[in-house]
């Protein structure tokens, strides 16, 4: 059976975190919807799945509420539940950046009809992710530049380092466009004054536009890992131990390691699912 997982977020003023997500988790756990959302009273962040009738009622019911009428939906299909069980959490921020930030202005959006268009033309077009290592290590548009940051909340001190001049064209994309809301808003705050942000992400323009400007996979923070978001997704990172080409991520099995890690199905057994002969030692108890 299909299951179909939805990414949504707004930003929008929410004084009443804790009474909707008591209203939230009601409402999931009747339906019989699995996920993770977060509630801030800067807005709403989440991803679910369900069974289509299952996803289609908690669209509905999302929408009912007025804050929430126009948000936007990602949709994508799997095999397999995506999520353990359903969580809601309320938090000081729905994506963290540790800054305060004028969301009142935020980058232009761009959408993927434009964006291909865009990249055809302007040559001089700097397209920015805005994502963290290990995801733009499995995949990311060609020619982008990737900071080298472990969590979002580094961008600020990634454009502290990025030495361009503040008029220069960027387009900034991340999985789903949340992100690149904060950052947008961030940079235009910096000075800069041609930022556009790509409109529902890596997700939106794939299903558009699947094998074009792609190049890999997309991480996504579920049970997946990885999402196949390319029919022919070429796979561009290697097994951890012997160096195939493969995008299956997994944390090293040894939980004091849990290194993340790229592991083919082989190498997975050899090793215990871990990252390295000592580390399967432990797992396999033969190291205390
Ligand atoms: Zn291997
Ligand atoms: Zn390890």
């Amino acid at each position: 059976m299909d299951i179909h997982i939805l990414l949504f977020y707004k930003f929008v003023e929410i004084s009443d975190t804790e009474n909707l997500k008591k209203i939230h988790l009601d409402f999931c756990n009747s339906l019989g919807i699995k996920g993770k959302v977060l509630l801030a009273t800067e807005g709403i962040n989440g991803s679910i799945s369900g069974n289509k009738e299952q996803v289609e009622k908690y669209k509905l019911e999302l929408k009912s509420d007025a804050r929430f009428k126009d948000i936007e939906f990602k949709e994508e299909i799997s095999s397999h539940h995506p999520f353990d069980k359903m969580v809601v959490k309320i938090k000081k921020e729905i994506i963290k950046l540790n800054k305060k930030i004028d969301m009142g202005k935020v980058g232009e959006y761009i959408y993927p009809e434009e964006f291909i268009k865009l990249i055809d033309e302007n040559k001089e077009v700097i397209i920015l992710d805005t994502r963290n290592d290990y995801e733009s290590n499995v995949g990311k548009f060609k020619n982008a530049i990737t900071p080298k940051i472990e969590a979002f909340r580094q961008f600020p001190e990634f454009i502290e380092s990025f030495k361009i001049s503040k008029d220069k064209p960027i387009v900034m994309y991340c999985t789903g466009g949340i992100r690149c809301e904060k950052a947008s808003a961030y940079m235009i705050q910096q000075g800069f004054t041609n930022i556009k942000q790509l409109h529902g992400g890596i997700i939106n323009f794939c299903q558009k536009f699947p094998n074009t400007l792609w190049e890999g996979s997309c991480f996504v923070f579920d049970k997946r890992l990885t999402s196949k978001i390319n029919q022919n997704s070429s796979v561009i990172t290697n097994c951890a131990h012997c160096e195939i080409l493969c995008d299956l991520y997994r944390n090293c099995k040894n939980i004091q390691c849990n290194n993340l890690i790229f592991l083919c199905n082989l190498c997975e057994k050899k090793f215990h699912a871990s990252c390295s002969e000592k580390c399967g030692d432990i797992v396999i108890n033969k190291i205390k």
